[in-house]
């Protein structure tokens, strides 16, 4: 959780270039969908480094000025999301079986 919490704080440095996507009810339905994915992250992850690499790779995106976009779709991931899950590289469609149509 303090890994979790130091990307938030650089997070919000780069918060304004975070593109939101949906309005309030996609908004909603992510954030229950991003609590979940993130404590399952966490607990798969925090016990191999693998959460902190992860994180790492985040703030590499950030860098790069592709953080908070979709690896797959390329579409904005949601704010919610983000905030929930800081690492991720998929937004919830994508996650959830690449429903996005080609
Ligand atoms: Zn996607």
């Amino acid at each position: 959780m303090e890994k979790q919490r130091q990307l938030s704080s650089v997070q919000e440095d780069a918060g304004t270039r975070v593109p939101a996507a949906g309005g309030l009810e996609g908004d909603l339905i992510d954030q229950a969908n991003a609590d979940a994915e993130a404590e399952l992250q966490i607990r798969l992850h925090q016990t191999d480094g693998r959460l902190l690499r992860a994180i790492e790779e985040a703030l590499g995106r950030i860098r790069r000025g592709t953080y908070g976009l979709c690896e797959v779709c390329k579409k904005p991931i949601s704010r919610v999301r983000l905030e929930a899950v800081s690492w991720t590289r998929l937004c919830r469609e994508c996650k959830e079986g690449g429903r996005s149509a080609a």
